[in-house]
């Protein structure tokens, strides 16, 4: 018997604490539950989201008019061959602590992907990364409940087409539900040091510690707020609100010709840019945010940028989802009209915004 819950506000489920209440909601705690919930829903011809820790969502003032499904399946398995370890992750186990048990283990491959908060069954949906580090470098199987078939798969790597914040799985929200990640690390491997601010933090010293690395990543992410902390008034964040866009090389030399006309740095090299595929150039959000006249701290009534990041925007407390998505939409016009260059929202947007609400 699926045990149901109606009117749950979902401000509380989320890293944001914004936005209303969803009309019903199934805590999954075993995939019959999880794949009943699903039936329920569809029997009902109700909108389903699938919820795991909150903390890259947006909910509406108006809430979720659907059935909620908070992720809640937990197990580990490690499997420890000569070749490595392969894990079995249950989609709703917290992901730092997962982190934090390979790094205690000293299995290389998640130490730089410490202190993102959330659960290991959102990590493929955006492709997390940070720090040098993405989820798709270990993942080798993605456990599915397909929607549409009605059944479980297993996806591979390629099938997931993991991009830069994307997968398959994102562009397509109502295909699957993640049950479970295969994930391959390396008993004994050095930490990754791709990261010139993490690599700079260890030069001319001996090879860090996995534990080390994984130090540093938490103090470099707490000094920007970007670690979940009730006592951090700047962590009630999603995160970082907009990707860093990906253009094509003459656009990001156009940006860089106009910083220098207008005196925003001295030399070209100021202007932060990163390969990316297809010899497309990745321009970094957060200095287009501030060079287009946005300030850390900002503030507009009860949401703002965070005074420790630009590109994550922050809920004060007492606001509204609409106050958080008219910030967002004054930055981006404001990069577009100054830079000509267009930023996504990185957290996923939900619900309805009911006029006036
Ligand atoms: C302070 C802070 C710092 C952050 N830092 C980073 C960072 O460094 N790098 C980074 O990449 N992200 C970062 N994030 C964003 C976020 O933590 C990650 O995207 C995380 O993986 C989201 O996990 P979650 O369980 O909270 O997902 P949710 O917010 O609950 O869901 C996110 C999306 O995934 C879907 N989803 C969730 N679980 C499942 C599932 N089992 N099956 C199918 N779909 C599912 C949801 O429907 C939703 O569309 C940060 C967020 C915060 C608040």
């Amino acid at each position: 018997m699926l045990e149901l819950l109606h009117d749950v506000p979902l401000a509380p489920r989320t890293t944001l604490g914004l936005g209303g209440a969803a009309r019903c909601l199934v805590e999954a705690r075993d995939e019959g539950t999880l794949v009943e919930a699903l039936a329920w829903a569809e029997a009902a011809g109700l909108p389903v989201l699938v919820l795991g820790g909150g903390s890259n969502v947006v909910v509406a003032d108006g809430g979720f008019d659907g059935l909620v499904v908070q992720v809640a399946l937990r197990g580990v398995t490690p499997t420890v061959g000569a070749g490595g370890v392969a894990l079995r992750v249950a989609a709703g186990e917290p992901w730092d602590a997962l982190v934090a048990q390979a790094v205690d283990e000293g299995w290389a491959g998640l130490e730089c992907l410490s202190g993102i908060p959330g659960l290991a069954g959102a990590t493929p949906i955006q492709n997390v990364g940070a720090y040098g580090q993405e989820v798709a470098e270990v993942i080798t199987a993605v456990h599915v409940w397909d929607r549409r078939a009605g059944a479980r798969r297993v996806l591979s790597p390629a099938e997931c087409r993991f991009g830069y914040r994307d997968s398959a799985l994102k562009r397509d929200p109502d295909g699957a539900v993640v049950l479970a990640l295969d994930l391959a690390l390396r008993p004994g491997g050095a930490p990754t040091l791709r990261y010139a601010e993490l690599a700079q933090a260890f030069e001319g010293g001996a090879t860090p510690s996995l534990r080390q690395v994984r130090d540093r990543v938490l103090s470099l992410r707490r000094s920007k707020s970007m670690v979940v902390d009730p006592a951090d008034p700047d962590s009630r964040s999603a995160g970082s609100f907009f990707t860093n866009p990906v253009v094509e090389a003459a656009v990001a030399d156009a940006v860089v010709e106009q910083a220098l006309r207008e005196g925003l740095v001295e030399r070209a090299a100021a202007v932060p840019r990163y390969p990316a595929d297809g010899g497309r150039v990745k321009l970094a959000a957060a200095w287009l945010i501030e060079a287009a006249g946005f300030r850390k701290g900002q503030r507009r009534g009860a949401v703002g940028i965070s005074s420790r990041h630009a590109l994550a925007l922050v809920h004060h407390g007492g606001g509204r989802t609409r106050e958080l998505l008219g910030l967002a939409e004054e930055i981006r016009a404001g990069v577009h009209a100054r830079f000509g260059v267009e930023l996504r929202l990185e957290p996923v947007v939900v619900g309805h915004h009911r006029a006036g609400a």
